[in-house]
């Protein structure tokens, strides 16, 4: 199936983003978390990338093998560029194609000390282009309702952003994000520079205060007064925290779905009862 398509038939589409475990043997365990997800019944359910090393994207393509064959829902595989070469990606498109795996996020990744960037790969639209020279996978792109870090401006992000669509990206699925005010003026932007393809909202449920903090700090979100509140309130009262963190997440996504937006994004962080506490609150309107 080809994820593209989802979008001209259905509005709001759902999908969840899981990632491998990192311990080899921990693959094993997951198939219960996807059993559970899976009965939920998503769009789709993204698969997230190493950036660096091997290890990580063979258990990418393992896991998207069994979300495929063993759970019958389409998986999109992320694929990041900074530190392979054109030749590897080769390999890894080979292997999808073996695996008849066809949706692909494709991303630059983030620059690590410690490995040196191939260079082949600048940026994210580099590898867009490289993979739709190469065959007819479906492509979608990362987007930053708050700018990404590195960008200067947010206009300078979004013309960059354009040419991930002009390469072929057919959807975009955005960063989390806390206040939807941000998501309505990015996605308005985006209209105005000539992106015209579906961007999906990507929401984080807060679970933990750590969590939370971790996030900000990698993706620099805001965090509006309303959300603050429920974490100083909360952070010592885990169970409370938890429903709260889901009450604002639902409450958030209703929102969106209400001002039309084309599809959500859930980062389940591996843990289905995520998943489900906000399938249960949204079912009617999915
Ligand atoms: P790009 O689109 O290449 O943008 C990176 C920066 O370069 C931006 O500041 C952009 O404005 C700028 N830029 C773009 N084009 C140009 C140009 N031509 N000239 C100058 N500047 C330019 N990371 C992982 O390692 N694995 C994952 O599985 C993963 N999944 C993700 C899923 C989603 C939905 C999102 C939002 C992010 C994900 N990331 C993942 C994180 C991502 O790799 C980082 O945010 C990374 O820093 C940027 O990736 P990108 O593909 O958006 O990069």
């Amino acid at each position: 199936m080809n994820i593209a398509d989802v979008f001209k038939r259905k509005s709001p589409v759902l999908s969840f983003e899981i990632f491998p475990p990192k311990k080899a043997a921990a693959l094993y365990g997951i198939d219960e978390t996807l059993a559970e997800l899976c009965r939920l019944n998503p769009d789709f359910i993204s698969v997230t990338f190493g950036a660096f090393g091997s290890q990580v994207d063979n258990k990418t393509i393992e896991l998207g093998r069994k979300i495929k064959n063993d759970f019958h829902i389409e998986p999109l595989i992320h694929l990041t560029c900074l530190n392979y070469n054109k030749e590897e990606i080769l390999v890894i498109l080979k292997k999808l194609k073996e695996e008849k795996l066809f949706n692909i996020l494709a991303l630059r990744g983030d620059e690590s000390p410690d490995v040196t960037p191939k260079e082949e790969f600048k940026y994210a639209s580099d590898l867009i282009t490289f993979i739709k020279e190469q065959s007819d996978f479906s492509v979608c792109g990362a987007c930053y309702p708050e700018k990404h870090l590195e960008s200067p401006d947010a206009v300078t992000d979004i013309l960059y952003l354009k040419q991930k669509t002009d390469a072929g990206a057919s959807h975009l699925i955005s960063q989390l994000f806390f206040d939807n005010q941000l998501f309505y003026d990015f996605y308005e932007k985006t209209r105005i520079a000539g992106i015209n393809v579906p961007i999906q909202a990507g929401i984080m449920p807060v679970t933990n205060k750590k969590q939370i903090e971790r996030m900000v700090s990698l993706c620099g979100a805001t965090l509006p007064l309303k959300f603050k509140r429920i974490i100083n309130r909360y952070e010592d009262k885990p169970e409370a925290l938890f429903d709260a963190g889901m009450a604002y997440a639902i409450n958030q996504i209703v929102e969106l779905i209400a001002a039309g937006v084309d599809g959500i994004h859930i980062y389940t962080m591996n843990k289905p009862i995520i998943a489900k506490r906000i399938c249960e609150g949204i079912k009617t309107l999915i």
